[in-house]
């Protein structure tokens, strides 16, 4: 049996983004809502634990104390051209009420949740609002001010752990890539739509990492109209025997979820079976997981989406048909008793072409460039 974990503090229901920004903080206060409304806290083995806020020594861990003397001026209203060169401020990164406590906070539930597994006290640990991986050191970017995910990933190095980091937001996990790109301690792995067609436009076959870290980095870029059985021919060909070869000591899961069909800012048409399929491979591995939120803009999907991969983690998926009979009832999904689970998306011959021609060649990209490193 897997102990979990589930981070949350209703402190985090206390602040939210300008009310037209895509980002919604909310999304983690139904996700538990939902999960207590199905009884799934209530199994052997799972907890939940309240984040405590990082502080400055931490954050430091991967951000420059300029940058973070600049955050958290600005959050006091007294923003800057300088905090804006910083990309605080921006129509992607807009100064609001409480934007350092938040931060800190649900970074501090990223953390929590790395100090749980480096004492043994958890195998699974998710906080569903964190995921922030565009943040640079010096460089709030993509709705994110402070990288919880990269500092997780500098914390769990730091005691000695080999980490595998895993990103299937739909967007290229550049902050955390960037950030060990010369380290051969943490791989990088990004699954994300075609950069030439989404933000931030990185996240390309040949960014492989540099020096000591060449190899460890590894950009999987999949093609528009990406689905499900597409993604994980990829993930089984690339992320499976790469994790595999590394033999990592823990894996830090960023579970954005806006690669989901229909999600507003993306062009994928995953359904969630994907990431449970792919929490299931994750946990075959035997390694302790931290798992984030992360993107997810079809906030009723986006929660569904993790109350699927919740149920995963803590093997209801696997045993309970009565949770996805309840699952649909709970979400007053009348014509479909599916529960958590989406319903396939029929995919067309000429869609299937498409997709499978550019994934087959980024597959073969990046086998040649990478897989000879690892031995593979
Ligand atoms: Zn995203």
């Amino acid at each position: 049996m897997k102990r979990a974990v589930f981070i949350y503090s209703s402190e985090l229901e206390k602040y939210h983004y300008p009310p037209e920004h895509p980002f919604n903080t909310d999304r983690a206060k139904k996700l538990r809502a939902l999960l207590h409304s199905m009884g799934m806290f209530d199994g052997p083995g799972r907890s939940e634990a309240a984040p405590v806020v990082a502080q400055r020594g931490v954050l430091e861990k991967f951000h420059s104390a300029r940058y973070l003397d600049a955050l958290q001026t600005a959050a006091t209203g007294k923003w800057d051209l300088e905090a804006l060169e910083m990309g605080i401020g921006t129509s992607d990164c807009p100064v609001f009420k409480g934007l350092y406590e938040y931060s800190s906070l649900a970074t501090g539930a990223t953390v929590v949740g790395a100090e749980l597994i480096l004492s043994d006290k958890t195998d699974i640990a998710f906080n569903p609002s964190g995921g922030c991986h565009h943040a640079g050191p010096e460089k709030a970017s993509g709705f994110c001010y402070i990288n919880d995910v990269a500092l997780a990933c500098a914390i769990l190095a730091e005691k000695g752990r080999k980490v595998l980091y895993l990103d299937v937001d739909v967007h290229h996990g550049d902050g955390v890539a960037y950030g060990f790109y010369d380290r051969p301690d943490v791989m990088t792995i990004s699954i994300h739509q075609n950069p030439r067609t989404l933000f931030p436009g990185t996240g390309f076959e040949e960014e492989i990492g540099t020096g000591a870290g060449k190899g460890y980095c590894v950009n999987i870029p999949v093609p528009v109209g990406t689905y499900d059985q597409a993604y994980m021919k990829a993930f089984e060909a690339l992320v499976l025997p790469l994790a595999g070869a590394f033999n990592p000591d823990v894996i830090v899961f960023e579970l954005g979820a806006d690669g989901l069909a229909a999600d507003p800012l993306a062009n994928l048409r995953l359904t969630n079976n994907v990431y449970a399929d792919i929490i299931n491979h994750l946990l075959e591995l035997g390694r302790p997981i931290l798992a984030t939120g992360g993107g997810g803009y079809n906030v009723e999907n986006t929660v569904r989406a993790w109350a699927l991969a919740w149920s995963v983690f803590c093997g209801d998926d696997k045993n309970d048909a009565a949770i996805h009979a309840l699952g649909g009832v709970m979400l007053e999904s009348t014509e479909w008793m599916g529960g958590l689970r989406d319903r396939q998306i029929p995919i067309t011959d000429s869609q299937r072409s498409a997709v499978l021609h550019a994934l087959d060649a980024t597959i073969d990209k990046i086998k040649k460039q990478v897989f000879t490193i690892h031995g593979l």
